[in-house]
């Protein structure tokens, strides 16, 4: 049993008064609210250890360097990576993905396919799309029914050994379900297909285990899942990491440069030339162990308690309807009401303090699969509560009454 009102005194933000009411913060899925010990994380790295990475002997250098690389054995043990190697720090999925993306424009021959899905964020799409662009590929695109489930069978019929990479999230943002991606993970291989998984949305809500998993890449970023924004992770495989050509050139990433030939440095600093985030790459791995205190059993549950209450609260509305049925799902309710534009009852509700997300989620294909300009999205986390939950049916009930 977490304890919510212990765990939201963590979290300074959510004393805020928003427009003159409580601040019900329900954006989670954009990105997560930091807890202090994270913040305190951030200040203590600037007031007593900055200094450049990997190349000082300096004993701040050093110390800096070291805090780094505890922060990646962290995050290695937290998703079960084998080697620390294999844990690339990143400025996000985004960059992760493009990182792969560009990687593979070495491999794909034309006539080559890439299989994404119709219920990826645009961050797993355009990338994609410009690497079939460039090397005469084809991207080929999983469908999705009504309840807004990939249409697994269809899947299944577009693998083939042309099929050189797929790649799909784990949970998606705009609806919250959560996909079969064991499943998709084991066929791809069968036909020697490479897999990429986005799990932008999957590491608030749950622990993945990259062995188990078998996945050849994990994407993810660090500002959802309570740490600061411009972090995240790139995990690969160590043989697909040294197969793949370096994304950025630069200090950091070589082993030797002359004007005639420049050879690389070993995993993981042949991926990452520059200075990096390394303050927000240390505090990302306090926020791992911060929500490892909390627990993911218990954030799971909780979060299918406030699931579960949300979606019922809601359709009490008349003429509310829930995108996204399917049954497995995590802590996102993403929805519409009859005749009024999504935009309009954020705006409304937005004026009683409650923050839900309005638009297409950066998922435009699964808009236009329902023929919607967007919904509401609302996305929770652990730190919020039923009492919130109901301050945003209130609020929703009232927007209509006034738009209606
Ligand atoms: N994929 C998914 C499923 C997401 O939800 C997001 C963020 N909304 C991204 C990718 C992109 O993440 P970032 O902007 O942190 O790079």
């Amino acid at each position: 049993m977490l304890d919510i009102q212990k765990i939201r005194a963590d979290f300074p933000i959510l004393t805020q008064k928003v427009n003159g009411k409580p601040l019900v913060y329900f954006d989670n899925g954009a990105t997560s609210q930091k807890p202090q010990i994270v913040i305190d994380a951030e200040v203590k790295y600037y007031q007593e250890i900055n200094a450049n990475i990997h190349r000082g002997v300096h004993t701040l250098s050093q110390l800096a360097t070291d805090a780094y690389e505890i922060s990646r054995g962290k995050v290695k043990d937290h998703i079960n990576a084998k080697f620390a190697h294999e844990v690339l720090f990143t400025s996000g999925t985004t960059f992760g993905i493009n990182l792969v993306a560009n990687g593979f424009a070495s491999i794909l021959k034309p006539g080559d396919e890439v299989i994404v899905s119709s219920l990826e964020h645009h961050s797993n799409i355009v990338p994609w799309q410009m690497l079939c662009e460039k090397t005469g590929a084809i991207l080929k695109v999983i469908p999705i029914n009504e309840n807004g489930e990939l249409i697994i069978e269809a899947f299944d019929a577009l693998l083939s050994e042309k099929t050189k990479i797929v790649t799909v999230n784990h949970i998606s943002n705009a609806l919250g379900i959560i996909n079969p991606i064991k499943y998709i993970i084991d066929k791809a291989h069968a036909v020697g297909a490479a897999v990429l998984i986005d799990g932008a949305q999957a590491v608030p809500h749950l622990k993945p285990d990259v062995q188990e998993l078998d996945c050849d890449f994990y994407a993810f970023s660090g500002h959802k899942m309570c740490g600061p924004t411009g972090t995240g992770i790139l995990y690969g495989k160590e043989e697909w990491l040294n197969k793949l050509p370096p994304y950025q050139g630069g200090g950091e990433m070589i082993k030797e440069v002359t004007f005639e030939k420049t050879t690389y440095a070993d995993l993981p600093h042949k991926f990452e030339a520059g200075t990096p985030n390394i303050a927000g790459g240390i505090v990302l791995g306090t926020a791992v162990d911060y929500l490892n205190n909390i627990g993911f059993e218990n954030i799971q549950h909780y979060e299918n308690e406030l699931l579960e209450y949300a979606t019922k609260r809601l359709l009490e509305i008349e003429g509310l309807k829930i995108y996204g049925t399917g049954k497995n799902k995590a802590s996102v309710v993403s929805f519409n009401i009859d005749g009024i534009h999504p935009y309009d009852i954020g705006s409304i509700i937005d004026k009683l303090g409650i923050a839900v997300r309005t638009g297409h989620h950066c998922a435009q294909p699964i808009m236009n699969f329902f023929c919607i300009p967007g919904t509401i999205r609302a996305s929770f986390s652990f730190y919020n509560t039923k009492e919130e939950i109901d301050q945003m049916v209130e609020a929703v009930k009232k927007a209509q009454t006034m738009l209606s």
